[in-house]
């Protein structure tokens, strides 16, 4: 570990020494390396975290620089995954920074996430969320959901059998009608840091706020409460 490197963070009385070295002890896996996903592993890697495993089959595009502030515009045409590896493995070599150029599927998914301690949403569509929901609830790995949309951000921590899942608040997520999901570029790195906070929350065993919902336009910041659905095909009881 890198001297002094931490110093202002461990002297935050909630995180100190004992949080650092959990952090440092723990495996997460990035599903989707785009503006949500570049902005929490730069956040988690310079927080900390043991190793990160950033998984993204796409190209970086011109279309992205509005919203991340990892990727420049030399890197287009590149593939994410590789990108933040080379940039952010330099900014903390303390931190096991691996790339995966893969698409993540109802087949490969098991295998990529079994030995995750947390996973991160960085993807940008409803399917891939509800997989990314089933699977890790059936391996009891909790997942941290985020999603953007215009000036409105969520995020929610998802703790296995305890806490709602995505299932149970589906119904309560903005559905893009067109392709492209129109963001304001400033949000996804608002949503990321809120992202990593209930991250590193859960992995030192504090409850998890609810879902958080943050309209930065009209200034609105609500955190509902979501109770289980107990007839929940994911996370009811049966
Ligand atoms: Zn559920």
């Amino acid at each position: 570990m890198g001297k002094d490197r931490y110093r202002r963070q461990t002297l935050v009385k909630e995180f100190g020494q004992r949080g650092q070295k959990l952090l440092a002890s723990k495996h997460a896996i990035l599903i989707g390396g785009g503006g949500l996903g570049s902005n929490s592993a730069n956040l988690l890697i310079r927080m900390g975290i043991g190793s990160i495993d950033i998984i993204d089959y796409d190209t970086i595009d011109k279309t992205n620089l509005h919203r991340t502030s990892v990727f420049s515009e030399k890197d287009i045409g590149k593939k994410k995954a590789s990108i933040l590896k080379e940039k952010l493995q330099s900014v903390n070599t303390d931190v096991k920074v691996k790339a995966i150029n893969k698409k993540v599927t109802s087949k490969n998914i098991d295998s990529l996430i079994s030995n995750a301690d947390v996973i991160i949403d960085g993807t940008d569509n409803i399917p891939l969320r509800l997989l990314i929901n089933e699977r890790a609830i059936k391996h009891k790995i909790p997942w941290v959901y985020a999603g953007v949309f215009e000036t409105v951000g969520m995020v929610m921590a998802i703790l296995p059998k305890k806490t709602a899942c995505f299932h149970c608040i589906t119904p309560k997520i903005p559905v893009s009608k067109t392709q492209e999901i129109p963001v304001l570029g400033s949000l996804p790195a608002t949503i990321a840091a809120i992202q990593c906070n209930e991250t590193i929350k859960i992995l030192m065993g504090k409850q998890p706020a609810g879902l958080i919902i943050y309209d930065v336009w009209n200034q609105c910041f609500d955190v509902l409460d979501i109770k289980r659905n107990p007839c929940c095909p994911i996370c009811g009881k049966k």
